[in-house]
């Protein structure tokens, strides 16, 4: 589909191309003038990862999209234009962009929205939740590197937690499958000393500050872990679909610590919406 706006070089994708459709219109400008109007225009499907406001009228925003990995700009008077935003901007919104992609910050012309994933607002928890998964991706995802299984295990993760009770279990599942899409896959698989067969070991050990698993003939110190918990991780990156795996007190409990020493390893800085989600655990007593 192609719009009036290739008058000046510009061809818009509608989506329905190959996975990383925009592309720059190869016919020649006739004009210096046209030649610098070139733009890649894009409509694409895009989760929001962060939002904030520039100015009196305008809104940065950092988006996950499908087609093009993660993107930043410029919502020009987003406060103001109800018509072409629909006060959608908001962080987890599903959208289809209508953007200019540049090499530094996109233009956001309009969007049209997917869902706003009413249910997620409704619960301060699952606000917690949702907010969380966006800022690890955000943070740990590169800028303009598609990832369409990151973008599906995301999408999966709201639309489950939009109609499901809010549990830590799915947090863990959906960690320690970003962690595996992204190559920091956690070695579950056998002991970093002798090589030996994690599943057939009864006392195993975790090392937080390498990240690494050993059977109890070569090192006991560190955290001792159950292989029930080993066998549960493994599962979750083998099962396909959230609620599926369930964690016990205590494998609940191993998992999380394994998790979040392997998650901060990767990150410069801790995360925001970690401390409003451990907030959360006291209100709740969780
Ligand atoms: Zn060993």
């Amino acid at each position: 589909m192609r719009y009036a706006s290739e008058k000046i070089g510009i061809q818009v994708d509608t989506g329905s191309g190959p996975p990383c459709s925009s592309r720059v219109d190869r016919e020649a400008p006739e004009s210096a003038r046209e030649r610098k109007q070139i733009m890649r225009v894009s409509q694409c499907e895009a989760i929001v990862l962060a939002a904030r406001d520039y100015s009196e009228a305008d809104k940065i925003v950092t988006f996950f999209t499908r087609e093009h990995g993660k993107i930043g700009s410029i919502a020009r008077n987003a406060k103001k234009s109800i018509k072409r935003f629909g006060g959608s901007l908001e962080v987890f919104a599903q959208l289809r962009l209508h953007i200019v992609l540049k090499e530094t910050l996109s233009r956001l012309d309009s969007v049209d929205l997917i869902t706003i994933f009413p249910h997620i607002r409704e619960e301060l928890v699952k606000i917690g939740y949702a907010g969380y998964a966006c800022e690890l991706v955000d943070r740990l995802l590169p800028e303009a590197q598609p990832n369409v299984r990151l973008y599906r295990l995301l999408a999966s993760y709201l639309e489950y937690l939009d109609s499901a009770p809010a549990l830590e279990d799915d947090r863990r599942f959906f960690e320690v499958n970003l962690l595996n899409i992204l190559g920091y896959r956690i070695p579950l698989e056998s002991c970093s000393q002798c090589g030996v067969s994690l599943e057939s070991v009864v006392e195993l050990y975790y090392l937080p500050p390498t990240g690494e698993f050993f059977c109890s003939r070569c090192i006991r110190k560190g955290l001792k872990i159950s292989p029930e918990t080993l066998s549960l991780l493994a599962l979750s990156m083998r099962t396909g679909r959230f609620g599926k795996i369930r964690f016990s007190g205590d494998t609940l409990r191993e998992a999380g610590e394994i998790l979040d020493s392997t998650v901060a390893s990767h990150l410069n800085n801790p995360l925001c919406s970690l401390a409003f989600l451990h907030e959360m655990s006291l209100v709740e007593g969780r």
